[in-house]
């Protein structure tokens, strides 16, 4: 169900789910609000009213980064095989840098995140990284396998990323305002 709410002065775009959950809660995860409630919760009015802070702040940043990334092009050549054979080798490079060896790459289209990696030193990679610029698809690889030495993002984490991306925000911001180019545009 796809509903219009007005917050300010915007109008915000929201769709809404049913869910067998026991809490309701607000997604922005593909740039549009996601209401998704208990299968009984009708009231959605109240619960936008009582966040619509949070709602506002978090659509403002997305359009923001949605206009910044309007003047981002997207790698529509590179196929999935020729990301495969550069996420190889960037993990080798990575695995050599940090001595860390990696069990399994798995790829496969995410919808809220760019990769992953589990204790077991599994990297799972979202395909729709074929679309980004080489030193963007080398900033996740870094950052998932990072985490195999920390898991949260606490200082000792951003230490260990400032070693090889001391620009490691300006990469977050790029990711953020591709994701939502990709959103829009693929
Ligand atoms: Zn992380």
């Amino acid at each position: 169900m796809g509903k219009l709410v007005r917050i300010s002065d915007s109008t915000i775009n929201c769709e809404i789910v049913h869910r067998n959950i026991k809490y309701p809660r607000l997604e922005f995860k593909t740039g549009k609000l996601l209401l998704v409630l208990p299968i009984d919760h009708r009231d959605y009015n109240n619960l936008i009213e009582k966040h619509q802070d949070w709602i506002f702040k978090r659509s403002s940043e997305i359009v923001a980064a949605l206009e910044k990334a309007q003047k981002k092009e997207l790698n529509l050549k590179r196929t999935d095989e020729e990301l495969k054979k550069s996420i190889y080798s960037i993990v080798d490079e990575v695995s050599s840098d940090l001595k860390i060896n990696i069990n399994n790459i798995y790829f496969r289209k995410m919808k809220s995140k760019w990769g992953s990696c589990s204790p077991n030193k599994n990297l799972t990679i979202n395909t729709l990284l074929k679309y980004l610029p080489e030193n963007l698809i080398e900033y996740v690889i870094f950052h998932e396998m990072v985490h195999l030495i920390e898991r949260k993002h606490n200082k000792l984490f951003w230490k260990f990323i400032a070693t090889k991306f001391d620009n490691y925000e300006e990469k977050e911001k790029e990711l953020f305002e591709y994701w939502f180019l990709i959103q829009k545009k693929i």
